[in-house]
């Protein structure tokens, strides 16, 4: 079995209502991510922010990121390409990647492709109603093509995001059209509390995902659980060969005493250890997902 990759999802649009400890500006988020490589993650994926916690996708920012947190560790970057809080075309989407790829130096190794579309309103459970229903994640198959064969020429291994299991399809059908190189890195979306457009944070939710993973071809496969933790089923997902994806981007663990991303990191590191599975450095994710070895 692989070593375990472990995924740092610092920020997503997190508030420091819960957690101060989300990192938001690029000297943050390389502080945070250096942590998190010191405790066990070999991958920080990372949203832009500015100093009041708003999405903050220019160019300059994301540059500034990478760098800051190259300077410090050989962790490998993720960063989002904004896409849920970007309503524009694909060029215009696809620009920041297109000017970071341009220079080694800030050639992210990871860029997410999220492989379908989905319904994205939050869901108060309390009320019960949708707060401002309408929002719509859009990720049409044509801009899709674009992105993996734009992705191949950058030489940036997409990150196939799925929130259900046609999302999964979706990836074997670009696969069997050789639009993806292999291995696939899959992500498996479990979403719960105020978002429900994932599966369920539960076991029959990930083993849905695991019955149509693609068989035709090498996938590795991780688990990200946006609004809820993990613990329940860590030791499966250890234990399966799975990779875990986790941080304060996804849930703030204010009943934890509100723990840094590292912290977090780190107790994922001690049960994997605790159930014989060691973790993946930077250098065994690269062999691992076949990265390209530029650094
Ligand atoms: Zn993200």
């Amino acid at each position: 079995m692989d070593p375990l990759i472990i995924e740092a999802r610092v920020n997503e649009y997190a508030t420091r209502n819960r957690n101060r400890n989300v990192p938001w500006l690029p000297g943050e988020i390389a502080s945070d991510a250096t942590a998190c490589f010191e405790a066990g993650a070999s991958i920080v994926h990372f949203h832009g922010r500015d100093a009041g916690g708003l999405p903050d996708n220019r160019f300059e920012t994301c540059r500034d990121t990478i760098l800051a947190v190259r300077e410090q560790s050989p962790i490998l970057v993720h960063p989002s390409l904004g896409y849920l809080t970007v309503a524009s075309s694909f060029e215009e989407r696809f620009a920041n990647t297109q000017r970071l790829a341009s220079v080694p130096a800030t050639r992210p190794d990871f860029v997410p492709m999220d492989m379908g579309s989905v319904n994205a309103d939050l869901f108060d459970a309390r009320t019960p109603a949708f707060r401002s229903p309408g929002t719509v994640y859009v990720n049409g198959t044509d801009m899709l093509i674009a992105l993996s064969q734009r992705l191949r020429q950058a030489e940036i291994k997409p990150s196939l995001v799925a929130w259900n299991v046609s999302f999964i399809r979706q990836i074997e059908a670009f696969s069997t059209m050789s639009l993806l190189d292999a291995p696939l890195f899959v992500s498996l979306v479990l979403t719960d509390k105020i978002l429900i457009a994932g599966h369920p944070g539960t076991a029959a939710g990930l083993d849905a995902y695991l019955a149509f993973l693609p068989k035709n071809v090498p996938t590795a496969w991780a688990v990200t659980y946006i609004g809820g933790r993990l613990d329940a089923l860590l030791d499966k997902i250890i234990l399966a060969g799975g990779h875990i994806q986790v941080g304060l981007g996804d849930y703030p663990y204010s009943e934890d005493g509100c723990p840094t991303n590292a912290a977090v990191v780190a107790s994922i590191a001690r049960r994997a250890s605790e159930l014989g599975r060691p973790v993946a450095a930077p250098a065994d994710t690269r062999e691992i997902l076949q990265l390209p070895n530029r650094r």
